[in-house]
């Protein structure tokens, strides 16, 4: 059976995300940016929190899990690497790892960048892709802890991913990125299509999340470092997809 998935808006701009199989009645939460919202979700579902799947340690995926632990006494799943603080982990995972949710099946990617322990989670018979800060829409999370080289060979991970998947990522920051791709590629068909489609999101308030991997490929420019005219138009034509990687991020980090 299908896995039901409810976007769920936390905070100011993140997203949680809450991952039903409806034939086992397991719910899990992709990060758990708070408490409140997420527990308004299950109620109106009337679901039971299953399990949280973290994706990395900063306070904005983990601030809610304390009290949602002590509310549904739900298992935490959370990346291997022991140095990240995270608090009430019941069990750590690492690349390759299948962790289940009821009969749904989630894939773990280690996609270390934005910091060294983040994770993204697959569930291949759903198609949908938890990237959380690696992969945004049209953008990519802030390289913190890891380097570039690192960040793009998990981009590259990721957009291995067929085309038919879907990209829920951690958090609403698309009309930015859209807005800063373009300074890029002004001319990307794709992109263009993307900005127009997300202006009208935005103007009725809906998420402009999910969106499919195929589209991400033609239009997130992050996604793009190994394309010669990208490279031309960041002045490193002929330079390696890591490098061409960094200088567009470096650009992000000062626009
Ligand atoms: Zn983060
Ligand atoms: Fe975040």
């Amino acid at each position: 059976m299908a896995a039901d998935i409810r976007i769920v808006p936390c905070l100011s701009d993140n997203f949680g995300y809450l991952v039903h199989d409806p034939a086992t009645g397991a719910t899990a939460s992709i990060d758990a940016p708070e408490a409140a919202p997420l527990i308004a979700a299950l109620d109106k579902e009337g679901w039971k929190l299953t399990d949280i799947l973290v994706t990395h340690h900063h306070g904005d995926h983990v601030g809610g899990i304390a009290e949602l632990k002590a509310k549904y006494q739900c298992r935490v799943v959370a990346p291997h690497d022991a140095n990240a603080k995270i608090a009430d982990v019941d069990l750590r995972v690492e690349e390759g790892d299948v962790v289940k949710v009821g009969g749904l099946s989630a894939r773990v990617l280690e996609t270390p960048g934005h910091t060294l322990d983040h994770i993204s989670y697959v569930f291949d018979d759903d198609r949908a892709l938890f990237a959380a800060d690696t992969l945004f829409s049209i953008g990519c999370g802030r390289v913190f802890e890891g380097t570039y080289p690192m960040m793009w060979e998990s981009l590259l991970k990721l957009r291995e991913l067929p085309d038919d998947f879907k990209l829920y990522c951690g958090h609403e920051y698309t009309a930015s990125n859209v807005k800063f791709a373009l300074t890029i590629e002004p001319d990307n068909a794709a992109l263009q299509a993307r900005a127009k489609q997300v202006e009208q999101q935005r103007a009725a308030g809906q998420p402009t999340i999910p969106v499919t991997l195929g589209e991400e490929k033609q239009a997130n420019v992050f996604l793009r470092a190994d394309v010669p005219s990208v490279a031309a138009a960041v002045g490193l034509a002929g330079e390696s997809a890591a490098d061409v990687f960094g200088e567009i991020r470096e650009r992000k980090n000062n626009s």
